[in-house]
């Protein structure tokens, strides 16, 4: 059998599933099924072993079932970055790009502590990391199977000396941490509990539900971090937020900071909400 043999078969398990490029995902599942680049899967005359097409076969069968394609190849880019991801992390979304350009561009060239609230995959803090040639990232998560992806993207992309992991629970308190922090940043479960159960079956049946679930209105982790933020120096705040929830959640940011905006992402939805703490100057 060749590789145009198994794309064939690729097609017809596939073909009644929902996705929006089958091409596309059968060359990611038959690459990453034989370990080889796109430039070797041109290559028509390559023949397959049978334990070759199992892997292939076994690969289609989980996508037709709806498992996300990055989970079964373990990988995903994000920012130009590939991160390694699983089960027990969200897979990084396009519209989190937004979110870290945004700080990127503000904080360019300035030295800067970051503290990334919900870390998962750790592509936020990795990615501020590695673009933010002098920032210092604090990478907060309270799962400890997703700091353990976190910190194997760390070391891959090569800025583990630049981000300290750190176990905690958002919802009990708000860390203490001993540097001042600059920038608080985060992309926070925001799917209201409820609706949960209508996402699709991707989604649903695969990520980690704690990485979704943002309580009954969606916004909990909002006016945890919000409510939390004690510091006594200046701090620029900015969340992901859901495609309807910007105006909910700039509310609850106005009630302490300052100058706060909303920034659409490439969809056109409003995406991520950002802001200014000042504290009251007595003097
Ligand atoms: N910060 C990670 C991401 O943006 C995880 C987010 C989450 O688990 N809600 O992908």
């Amino acid at each position: 059998m060749n590789i145009n043999n198994i794309k064939k078969i690729g097609f017809e398990i596939l073909k009644n599933a929902d996705i929006y490029n089958i091409q596309f995902e059968i060359s990611c599942l038959i690459c990453e099924a034989l370990n080889i680049s796109k430039i070797e899967f041109i290559k028509k005359n390559l023949n397959l072993n049978s334990l070759q097409i199992k892997k292939c076969v076994n690969y289609f069968r989980r996508r037709a079932d709806n498992e996300p394609l990055q989970y079964i190849i373990g990988k995903c880019e994000f920012m130009s970055l590939m991160f390694k991801n699983n089960n027990h992390v969200l897979i990084p979304r396009q519209d989190t790009e937004t979110l870290v350009q945004l700080i990127i561009k503000n904080f360019e060239n300035k030295s800067c502590i970051i503290l990334d609230i919900g870390t998962g995959s750790g592509c936020i803090a990795a990615s501020l990391a590695y673009y933010l040639k002098n920032s210092f990232i604090y990478a907060l998560d309270v799962s400890d199977k997703a700091l353990n992806v976190a910190k194997e993207n760390f070391k891959n992309l090569g800025v583990e000396n630049k981000i300290k992991i750190i176990k905690h629970d958002i919802l009990k308190c708000f860390p203490k941490i001993e540097e001042k922090i600059n920038i608080v940043v985060s992309n926070p479960p925001y799917i209201e509990s409820e609706n949960i159960k209508k996402l699709k079956n991707e989604i649903k049946n695969y990520e980690p539900t704690i990485a979704l679930d943002g309580g009954s209105d969606g916004l909990v982790f909002y006016k945890k971090i919000i409510s939390g933020i004690d510091v006594d120096n200046e701090v620029f705040v900015a969340f992901e937020v859901g495609f309807n929830q910007a105006q909910n959640v700039k509310k609850i940011m106005e009630k302490k900071l300052i100058n706060v905006f909303i920034k659409k992402d490439l969809s056109g939805f409003e995406r991520v909400v950002m802001g200014t703490y000042k504290p009251i100057c007595n003097c």
